[in-house]
């Protein structure tokens, strides 16, 4: 018996000096940025990304619209002081001078999204108006030599498919091919980068784990169920694309490249030294990074459900896929088993490190941890989102500067990273958190829509202009 609490003892001992050493093992230091030092291939892409209910506008027929306008169980707004996108950042009518402003910047790319309740208003219901519309603005782009990344998919969907039950039902994964179909028909010789889907476990999670996003459900078993559709519609319209888009819009001999968006956290034990914790850390990071990663990597899908064990499907070809990576990453998260908390994990920021306005802890190793988590699909990875809410300069331009930085340390490693987007080009709505939490680059003054660069954003300029 007491050979066996020995054993036991020691291989807790040795797994625990296991795991710090991997974690460790990562040789990236915090050190002071030096710009000049900066190396980019010439042919990175600089950008800012925005997402169409969150700047652009009257947005009146789609999930989130109703749900600005609902309650939650205590009878408050769903969202932070009952805020409505409304205008919002008045994108749809103002997207030529802020393309102008991305210019100014010197950024040669810009990530957006389609909204598909503004293109197809019902089920087999195309809106000419609305398609012509992002027509246009490919084509302005393109005047401006900036290229555009446009991802189908980024939170919303039309109000009809959410009366349907949206991505809980297999049926949405077919009324997404046709509406990818309808959009790389209209923009397929303007745009050669296509993302389907914006941060599908975030999607899922928020909306049906937390219900802090619409339809509001606390249901573990229909998260995994939504992801796996939503997987299940990336592959269906990474095929679509690729019949439809054959024409080379940068004429560099690749018509079209299909990527999804994923953001992944980082999930660390609050103890380093408490094997329970980095069990807590392992668990929040199954549902939220490794399961969709592992299901590119195999074309399994495997999502931990606690109690009822693991959600399990297989996706076949999915691996197939990726022509690219998108990859958000903004914090890292400490995790503690707690058996009075959600899925018995506590999770909280570092309360050693620097916060955003969201509450997250600013921890740029995080950015060059995440790059070499992704490095293994051996696609080119794309930053498509990296920012902070803030109102203070100096966070700012040191956010952007560190973690260019940690991308570039990524870069010097050889990671095949071939672009990075600010998150956001523009203050807008920040889903669940309202307006008051400023990603922008620009801040919007929303009584007269004027846009004014930020002091702390000044540093993106400059870093561009430098490697110029
Ligand atoms: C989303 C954006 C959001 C940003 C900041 C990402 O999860 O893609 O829409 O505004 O994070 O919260």
């Amino acid at each position: 018996m007491i050979d066996l609490l020995i054993w036991l003892i020691l291989a807790i001992i040795l797994v625990t000096l296991w795991l710090n050493y991997r974690q460790h093992n990562v040789p990236w230091k915090n050190h002071s940025v030096d710009i000049s030092k900066f190396c980019f291939p010439r042919d990175f892409l600089w950008g800012a990304a925005t997402a169409a209910y969150q700047v652009e506008g009257g947005c009146d027929h789609n999930d989130w619209s109703v749900w600005e306008n609902s309650y939650d169980e205590h009878a408050r707004p769903r969202i932070k002081n009952g805020a409505k996108a409304g205008l919002a950042a008045d994108h749809w009518n103002r997207y030529r001078q802020d393309i102008e402003l991305l210019q100014q910047l010197g950024c040669n790319a810009y990530r957006f999204s389609i909204e598909w309740s503004k293109v197809s208003p019902q089920p087999g219901v195309w809106d000419q108006r609305a398609l012509d519309h992002y027509l246009e603005k490919c084509i302005y782009l393109k005047e401006k030599k900036i290229t555009p990344f446009v991802t189908l998919h980024h939170f919303t969907i039309p109000l009809w498919l959410d009366e349907k039950g949206g991505f809980e039902t297999p049926d949405a994964v077919n009324y997404f091919t046709d509406y990818t179909a309808k959009v790389a028909e209209t923009l397929g010789a303007y745009v050669d980068f296509w993302a389907t889907f914006n941060e599908p476990v975030i999607y899922a999670v928020m909306g049906w784990q937390k219900g802090l996003f619409p339809p509001g459900k606390k249901d573990l078993y229909l998260t995994a169920q939504v992801l796996y559709h939503l997987l299940k519609a990336h592959f269906q319209a990474f095929q679509t694309i690729h019949e439809i888009d054959s024409q080379d819009a940068d004429a560099d001999g690749i018509p079209c490249q299909v990527g999804i968006v994923k953001s992944l956290l980082i999930f660390d034990p609050a103890r380093k030294w408490w094997l329970p914790d980095w069990l807590a850390a392992g668990l929040i990071d199954q549902r939220m990074n490794q399961a969709v990663l592992e299901a590119f990597h195999t074309d399994r899908f495997r999502f931990y459900l606690g109690k009822m064990g693991y959600y399990r499907r297989s996706i076949p070809g999915l691996s197939e896929t990726l022509d690219w990576f998108g990859l958000n990453y903004y914090t890292q998260i400490l995790c503690r088993l707690n058996f009075h908390s959600e899925s018995n994990v506590r999770q909280s920021a570092n309360p050693h490190l620097a916060k955003t306005d969201m509450d997250w802890a600013i921890y740029p190793a995080g950015m060059y941890r995440a790059l070499n988590r992704i490095k293994s699909y051996g696609v080119p990875i794309y930053i498509t989102e990296n920012g902070i809410a803030t109102q203070d300069d100096e966070l700012r331009r040191n956010f952007i500067l560190e973690h260019v930085d940690a991308v570039h340390e990524a870069l010097l490693d050889k990671i095949n990273i071939k672009g990075y987007f600010y998150w956001s080009l523009l203050d807008n709505f920040e889903w669940a958190e309202g307006f008051d939490r400023r990603f922008g680059l620009y801040h919007v003054d929303y009584s007269t829509q004027v846009r004014t660069l930020k002091k702390g954003a000044e540093v993106y300029q400059e870093i561009i202009q430098s490697l110029a």
